[in-house]
């Protein structure tokens, strides 16, 4: 585990790496289909070591409380101000892409859900956080690809309380067997505020953790041998909008981003995002 002492921010957000260690073809960046293999399970959930978790004192029983996303009184600054820690995360690896699960104590959020028979990877990420179904509140859809958004079905039948968001212009894309809660610039699910990020998709969002400084990128950028990349042309059909997102995206503050394909970046994420920008 690589832990990093540098601040307490960096440290919590390396907590729920334990799947990082499984290697992933980044040469196999493919969105769009939904023909790849359905097989992919999370193998890295059997590599993830126990995960500390950590001793907040967030109350829990608030879990899918929240039927809509909300929008933040004060601009920038995010949930700093209401005391709220870091979230723990956690991959899971499901092959060529990954799915994520975000928690603060025993309540969780996932964003993706991977392609059609995922949810068994899910499930281990969020056991590898010690949590269960029960804790998962919210999912987030950051695009209507069949990689990001194939489970979804099985996913809020497993969580029968969570609400569900996606970007409006995605929506309809998106087979869900409740109706999507649509999001944009600004708005807060679970304190993470959501970011547009058009051009792979018309309505993709991203998702950033201001507190942690941890971004769940989906497809707007793309991980590869450790560092950071666009999106990919062939599956992005507006190329200009998605380069507008990427340097959006270099905008904001972070270290950690969390790629829908490719390998998590753990520390200067916003800073490689920008030197990709120039
Ligand atoms: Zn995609």
């Amino acid at each position: 585990m690589r832990r990093r002492t540098l601040s307490r921010r960096i440290f919590l957000a390396g907590l729920g790496k334990g799947g990082v260690a499984a290697a992933v073809g980044v040469g196999l960046i493919a969105c769009g289909g939904d023909s790849e293999d359905p097989t992919a399970t999370a193998e890295a959930s059997a590599e993830a070591s126990p995960t500390p978790i950590p001793t907040t004192t967030a109350a829990p029983g608030g879990g899918g409380a929240a039927p809509t996303a909300t929008q933040p009184s004060g601009g920038a600054g995010g949930g700093a101000s209401s005391g709220l820690v870091a979230v723990e995360w956690e991959r899971a690896n499901l092959g060529f892409v990954s799915a994520y699960v975000l928690a603060r104590g025993n309540e969780a959020v996932i964003v993706d859900t991977g392609v059609a028979g995922s949810e068994g990877g899910i499930e281990g990420a969020l056991g590898a956080l010690g949590l269960g179904w029960d804790a998962v509140g919210h999912v987030i859809v950051t695009h209507l690809h069949g990689d990001h958004a194939g489970s979804l079905p099985a996913v809020l039948g497993a969580a029968p309380d969570a609400t569900a968001y996606a970007g409006a212009a995605d929506i309809e894309g998106i087979s869900s067997p409740r109706e999507l809660v649509a999001v944009g610039d600004g708005d807060l699910v679970f304190d993470l505020e959501i970011v547009e990020t058009p051009g792979h998709t018309a309505g993709h969002v991203s998702v950033l953790d201001r507190v942690g400084g941890i971004f769940v990128a989906g497809d707007a950028i793309n991980g590869a041998d450790g560092g950071v990349i666009g999106p990919n042309s062939r599956f992005t059909p507006d190329m200009d909008l998605a380069n507008q997102s990427v340097a959006k995206i270099a905008g904001l503050e972070f270290e950690t981003i969390l790629f829908g394909h490719g390998e998590p970046m753990l520390s200067g994420g916003s800073a490689a995002v920008g030197a990709l920008v120039a």
